[in-house]
């Protein structure tokens, strides 16, 4: 089955102590796209501006990704700016120009309309909601931010209650309901809609709560982490790869899907940008997927 995904795609700006990256490819849909189209179809709806260069559009469209819904437009793409701390978990959001992302009305193609699978990338939740609205599909997880969390509150409170799985970062979960404890936290945002929530805990790995029921994930060990842009976003490409892949959201599938999200993301964090994640073939993810078995076998 394929996946579908709304978000950004953009021209990233990187410093990390290991370089600086200028308008290197980005965007969450983007990193999202290339992980998981090693597992399935993905259909991605976004808008780039007149200036992006073809060779990302051609980078893309060499993978298992869809583009009829990536439209150009007059103007400038969207782009953003960070820099990492030396400690590599920590970031500053430097700059951030909407340019054609501002004016962005997610229009799904027919094939993104009638995908089973669909992922709401970081946009204002009433886009959410209008992609809701326009698409036909059985299982939904989104992302959000502490901007939204904290702005338009009411709007996302009613994406939440229409779809199934929340993908977070942990401090987003004390972010919307006020909770330091993951698990009372969890508890609050299942209330709201969402029976299926994984807590991610960046180099400490990620939780997968369902329902009742509680699985925890490590990261990958890495001796360097050359770039973690992306890596939330590559995780949720990964994680919604599989189920759309295995066409099943039973606990064990959820429960691997956690697994492939991790795989993918720590190839993410390899290099700048999407450099080693584009080259990552299925038999580097088996090998890293039983490494991670591995890990956690006792
Ligand atoms: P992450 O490291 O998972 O937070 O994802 C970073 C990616 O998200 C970068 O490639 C950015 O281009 C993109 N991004 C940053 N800020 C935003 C925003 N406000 N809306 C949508 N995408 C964003």
């Amino acid at each position: 089955m394929s996946v579908a995904v709304v978000g950004s795609v953009a021209l990233d700006t990187v410093e990390t102590p290991s370089g600086v990256n200028k308008d290197g490819l980005g965007g969450a849909a983007m990193f999202f796209s290339l992980a998981a189209s090693n597992f399935t179809r993905v259909h991605l709806i976004g808008v780039v501006g007149d200036d992006f260069p073809q060779e990302h559009i051609d980078l893309m469209a060499s993978k298992n990704i869809d583009l009829d819904g990536l439209e150009q437009v007059e103007g400038k793409s969207f782009r953003w700016t960070g820099k990492y701390h030396d400690d590599i978990n920590m970031r500053d959001t430097l700059d951030t120009q909407l340019g054609v992302f501002e004016t962005f009305q997610p229009k799904l193609t027919d094939a993104a309309k009638n995908a089973k699978y669909l992922f709401l990338g970081n946009i204002h939740p009433s886009l959410q909601l209008d992609v809701l609205q326009q698409a036909n599909a059985d299982f939904v997880a989104l992302d959000t931010m502490n901007l939204w969390i904290n702005e338009t509150r009411e709007d996302l409170e009613k994406v939440l209650a229409k779809i199934d799985c929340l993908i977070i970062n942990d401090e987003e979960v004390f972010d919307l309901t006020g909770e330091r404890n993951l698990v009372r936290g969890v508890k609050k945002i299942q209330e709201m809609g969402p029976s299926i929530v994984a807590p991610k805990k960046g180099e400490h790995g990620c939780l997968l709560f369902v329902e009742n029921k509680i699985f925890s994930a490590p990261a990958f060990p890495m001796a360097e982490v050359v770039d973690p842009t992306g890596a939330g976003d590559t995780f949720a490409g990964g994680f919604m790869g599989h189920i759309a892949q295995q066409n099943s959201i039973d606990y064990d599938t959820l429960k691997q899907a956690v697994i492939h999200g991790s795989v993918s993301a720590s190839y993410t964090c390899e290099d700048f940008g999407p450099e080693r994640l584009k080259t990552v073939t299925t038999e580097d993810i088996t090998a890293r997927y039983d490494a991670f078995v591995e890990l956690s076998r006792f």
